[in-house]
């Protein structure tokens, strides 16, 4: 895994999580033999940065110190994060620097569009950092985004991962009307834990955001996810996937969380491999279309495969 110890930005100095300074250090565990990252293929990872960077693109992989970023840049994907590098949020899960963002980039959409199509993707990921600054917090650009894409690479689908846009009216509409292929909004943990984990959010709220988009666009595959190792129970992630299923969820990632510094939420426990494939079978037992539950898991680990298997899925269903 990646982990950045060091919660300053080099080139800046500015602390990554001025909100968690205060708070005292958590031990970091030592992590169980399960969990092995790939290392990187040298050649195609740094063509992989060298797009990134020359597009001027901020990418989730690095930002939250991924540890899959290995594997993945070395088959050239990168899940590109748009609206900046600064979240107006501060979850105690994530290691995405939090405080005040830099104005909307309008060039944004298109260097992201260049970029994908350059790195020749049959499958894309776009996340965002929270801007709940804007008023619209941030849908008018992730519909740019995804229409410049369509535009420079008409190959690729398109599967965005959203904030839930603090409730802004019309945002959902605004990303939706875009037609991306895939609609990800991640739940991240159970709803007992939000006030300590996602203290910004509303566990209810991003279940309905999943339930209004298929709602608005019925095509739409619709997907979100939980860490686990934050405190929840294994009722509580049987709860959670029975929610999402209320929601009409098709797809449901699970994974390991993984403590970015030692200023953030500490890992409660290690899920075993057994324990993952475990959760695997109930959600497929509760109705998802697909469920990845491995304790590498994340949104968009295998992402363009997942979509395969989940337009195959939703195939199969149709015939039955
Ligand atoms: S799993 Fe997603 S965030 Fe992590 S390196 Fe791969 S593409 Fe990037």
């Amino acid at each position: 895994m990646v982990t950045l110890l060091n919660s300053v930005d080099a080139p800046t100095r500015r602390p990554r999580h001025p909100e968690k300074a205060h708070l005292p250090d958590t031990p970091l565990v030592r992590k169980p033999d399960w969990i092995r990252v790939k290392a990187p293929g040298a050649h195609a990872f740094d063509g992989t940065r060298e797009t990134i960077r020359r597009h001027g693109l901020h990418t989730v992989c690095e930002e939250a110190a991924c540890p899959n970023i290995g594997e993945c840049w070395s088959k050239r994907h990168a899940t590109v994060m748009i609206m900046g590098d600064i979240c107006t949020r501060a979850c105690a899960f994530c290691n995405v620097a939090t405080g005040k963002p830099a104005r909307l980039d309008p060039d944004e959409p298109k260097r992201t569009a260049d970029a994908i199509a350059e790195l020749g993707l049959n499958h894309v990921v776009v996340t965002s950092v929270d801007r709940d600054d804007l008023a619209d917090g941030g849908a008018t650009h992730f519909a740019q985004t995804i229409t410049a894409i369509r535009a420079a690479a008409p190959q690729t689908t398109i599967e965005v991962l959203t904030p839930d846009f603090k409730r802004k009216q019309g945002a959902l509409e605004i990303v939706l009307d875009a037609h991306p292929d895939v609609f990800n909004h991640n739940v991240e943990t159970a709803p007992s834990l939000y006030r300590r984990i996602r203290p910004g959010a509303d566990f209810a709220h991003s279940v309905s955001i999943l339930k209004e988009a298929k709602r608005l666009d019925p095509a739409v595959f619709t997907k979100s996810g939980i860490m686990v190792g934050l405190g929840e129970t294994d009722d509580e992630v049987a709860n959670v996937m029975d929610a999402l299923r209320a929601a009409d969820v098709d797809f449901m990632t699970i994974g390991q969380y993984l403590q970015p510094t030692r200023k953030h939420a500490a890992v409660d426990r290690f899920v075993t491999p057994e324990g993952f494939a475990a959760y695997k079978r109930t959600g497929e037992e509760k109705g998802f279309l697909l469920v990845a539950s491995s304790p590498l898991t994340r949104s968009s680990y295998h992402a363009a495969e997942d979509f395969e298997r989940l337009k195959a899925a939703r195939l199969a269903s149709l015939r039955s």
